[in-house]
């Protein structure tokens, strides 16, 4: 058994792991990467852009999470294209098609980022260009592999002449056209082999060999080689629609046990059997068997007391008998009584949950559902939903209630909170009191409830809107209490609120304690939310693009159930391919930034901190950054500097600096644009260019001049403002200094 997984970051543990892994295989099966190279992929995928190019990484691991092979891919937003860096299994002879599973999978990714081609080396099979006999049977091997997909060399081009006098065995560009039959374009090809060369092999290709090569690619479109190992007819170019992975999906297989008699009480077994029912021939999910965990789990948000009384008094309760809380300590809690009637309201809320033999045991295999699928995530999957009941919402840290007896969401995001912030998100029709009583003092998680307002709907006394969170917690708890009349639209107003919320927070990790009591006709709710409202919610949800666990809490029309879960689910499946697609585009949304064009004191230091961290300017460049703002402070207009700032709650995240010339009549100098590498690639850069030109514009400009470096860091920056409608003008050869030249770049406002 082998599974293809993303490795999103080397954060999580077992993340840390795998990358070992994968550079041990670096290290086994190419000696010739350098050390520093293979220690820089975990920052890669931390900080994907800092090498100018978005890095993805997948592996293929076996079920003991032994890494049997891994490729990266790296990909260019601007230019639209996916360079296959390195594709290597753990062994020689691997065989078992690992490299295929992998190669697929890379074409699958290649194509939902919507790039034109991919692009990759492949060392000659040429007996003429590769003297070693074990080495050339190992790349006709490989370029027969890739021609089955359509993928060949490109020729007739400089691409594999020497760079330095002795290069032997240079290897061939291979073009994949991904299935589209699209020629291969001569703009396009050179300024993805502009940008292979000049970031992947800065270190060993001087600019004149680059500018060769790039003037090498003279036929339009470009030719690939023929044919050579298997008749075109044969190939198989379509790319696989993207099978997403699919949602771990793990059940209490107790719950039945727990089936109260008493009639009224809606909570039933059958609830999860017609959920199931609908959900399981989907093919959506991938059972996973509950795992046994610890009772020190329950003890980290519940009081001990609490959880060893519930215990013992479900075990105390005759079979088939139930025992209800019917008298509540309001005045004086320090003074447990000793009746059993009479203590089961020393730690309940209300009168309909019944204390019996087989509530505990129900509700203790729901809590290891609950970890178990906060470990799923843990061990890289993106959604797993524990389908359970009891539920656990109304249960707080030491009280239980509302069917509800432990908080199994907030189990859950305690166990995850050791490795990140986490947003709990409760959108059952009643009030999430458990996970807001648990975690009102604390700022690490974030507990958000969506709810029938209290003034109608249980609990009853809270989760009101002024109820915000205490000492350190407050303002990391958000209750959108709604009134009784709701419909889908009005809904996702509120449920859009509650997602601000949540991005601003900037969790690790989500826990939506799914409520189906919202729908339509559920007797214990009076909202009116149908399957379509559920796939949207679902859909917004998943657009967060966070590693996702669902809990299941109420809902009670049981006709309704399965298909409004199933709506969901399919929901956030769209929802995060959707996240996955737009990450690449440049309008990603970034909630919180404002924008302002007065300039303070602070900025000085602030605009130096923000030059300084892009990495890209010198000690002497940064001092001009920090100047040119202490210029308009003293003299104002009359500075001939403008600024336009973009903050994020307090922190600078990008800024732009123009002015007209001096001595010209319309024309401007964009002086500066700096964007904070945490905001890079979220499309700030472009706001505060297109601010600028709209400033410029309306102060009387007509043209805009920029001018920046040859050099290769400079890559992505001369491509952003291409990609923004700027020509280049001129290039000033050896301008900085030798080899590097400066470029102007120009776009006209008339
Ligand atoms: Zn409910």
């Amino acid at each position: 058994m082998l599974r293809i997984r993303r490795i999103y970051d080397n954060v999580l543990p077992v993340n840390k792991s795998t990358l070992n892994q994968v550079q041990e295989i670096l290290r086994s099966r190419f000696s010739g990467v350098a050390e520093e190279e293979i220690a820089l992929i975990g920052e890669k995928l931390r900080n994907p852009f800092k090498q100018r190019f978005r890095t993805i990484l997948f592996v293929a691991e076996s079920i003991k999470s032994k890494v049997r092979g891994f490729a990266m891919l790296l990909h260019e937003p601007e230019l639209h294209f996916a360079y296959l860096d390195w594709i290597a299994t753990a062994s020689n002879r691997a065989g078992g098609g690992i490299g295929g599973a992998l190669y697929d999978r890379i074409r699958r990714e290649a194509t939902a980022l919507n790039v034109a081609g991919l692009f990759f080396e492949c060392l000659p099979d040429d007996a003429d260009d590769c003297q070693d006999p074990a080495e050339l049977k190992l790349n006709r091997s490989r370029l027969r592999f890739y021609e089955r997909y359509g993928a060949r060399p490109i020729v007739d081009t400089d691409y594999e002449s020497p760079v330095k006098p002795g290069d032997t065995c240079m290897p061939h560009l291979v073009y994949d056209d991904l299935g589209s039959s699209q020629p291969l374009k001569k703009a396009y090809a050179r300024q993805v082999v502009r940008a292979v060369l000049e970031r992947k092999y800065a270190a060993y290709c001087p600019a004149d060999y680059v500018e060769r090569v790039v003037q090498s690619f003279k036929e339009d479109p470009i030719h690939l080689r023929a044919f050579r190992y298997i008749k075109p007819e044969a190939v198989v170019a379509k790319v696989e629609s993207r099978s997403a992975e699919q949602i771990a999906l793990i059940v209490n297989d107790r719950h039945d046990i727990h089936h109260v008699n008493e009639r009224g009480y809606v909570e039933s077994p059958v609830r999860v059997k017609s959920i199931l029912k609908v959900i399981e021939p989907s093919g959506l999910f991938a059972v996973i068997k509950p795992r046994p965990f610890p009772d020190k789990h329950l003890h980290a948000v519940h009081d001990e007391d609490f959880v060893s009384y519930l215990k013992r008094a479900c075990a105390e309760v005759p079979a088939g008998k139930s025992l209800y809380p019917y008298i509540f300590p309001i005045r004086n809690k320090t003074r447990p009584p000793k009746e059993p009637s009479v203590l089961s309201g020393y730690y309940c809320i209300d009168t309909f949950t019944p204390i019996n033999a087989n509530a505990y045991l129900a509700a203790r295999r729901s809590v290891d559902c609950a970890l178990t699928a906060a470990r799923e995530i843990l061990d890289g999957r993106r959604i797993a939903y524990a389908l359970i009941r009891p539920p656990g919402h109304h249960a707080e840290r030491r009280s239980f209630g509302g069917f509800c007896y432990f908080n199994n969401n907030a189990i859950a995001a305690q166990y995850l909170c050791a490795h990140g912030k986490v947003a709990i998100l409760d959108v059952d029709y009643h009030h999430g009191n458990g996970g807001q009583d648990i975690f009102y003092r604390r700022s690490d998680v974030l507990a958000v409830s969506i709810h029938g307002h209290p003034r109608f709907a249980y609990p009853y006394f809270c989760g009101f809107e002024e109820e915000r969170g205490e000492g350190e917690g407050e303002g990391f708890n958000l209750n959108i209490p709604l009134p009784e009349a709701v419909d889908g639209v009005k809904y996702r107003k509120s449920l859009a609120r509650a997602l601000r919320r949540i991005e601003e927070f900037q969790p690790q990790f989500l826990i939506v304690g799914l409520g189906l009591d919202p729908a339509k006709g559920d007797p214990t709710g009076s909202w009116s939310l149908t399957m379509k409202d559920f796939a949207e919610n679902g859909r917004m949800i998943g657009a967060l693009g966070l590693p996702l666990v669902v809990i299941q809490e109420g809902g009670y029309r049981t006709q309704t159930l399965g298909k409004n879960v199933l709506a969901f689910f399919r929901g956030v499946a769209e929802g995060v391919a959707q996240w996955a697609d737009s990450r690449h585009e440049h309008h990603h949304r970034v909630h919180g930034v404002t924008f302002r064009d007065t300039i303070v004191p602070e900025d000085g230091p602030r605009v130096r901190r923000l030059v300084d961290i892009t990495g890209f300017f010198n000690p002497e460049e940064v001092d001009v950054a920090e100047e040119l703002v202490g210029e308009y402070l003293a003299k104002g207009d009359a500075s001939g500097y403008h600024f336009f700032m973009a903050d994020h709650y307090g922190r600078l995240a990008g800024y732009v600096c123009f002015g007209l010339i001096p001595g010209t009549a319309s024309s401007y100098d964009l002086y500066w644009i700096a964007v904070h590498p945490d905001f890079q690639s979220r499309g700030l850069g472009r706001r505060l260019l297109v601010e600028a030109e709209r400033r410029i514009k309306a102060a009387g400009g007509s043209r805009i001049y920029v001018d920046t470096s040859q050099r290769v860091q400079y890559a992505s920056t001369r491509a952003f403002y291409e990609s923004c409608g700027y020509r280049l003008e001129t290039v000033l050869k050896d301008f900085y200094t030798v080899g590097d030249g400066k470029a102007i770049y120009c776009k006209s406002l008339i």
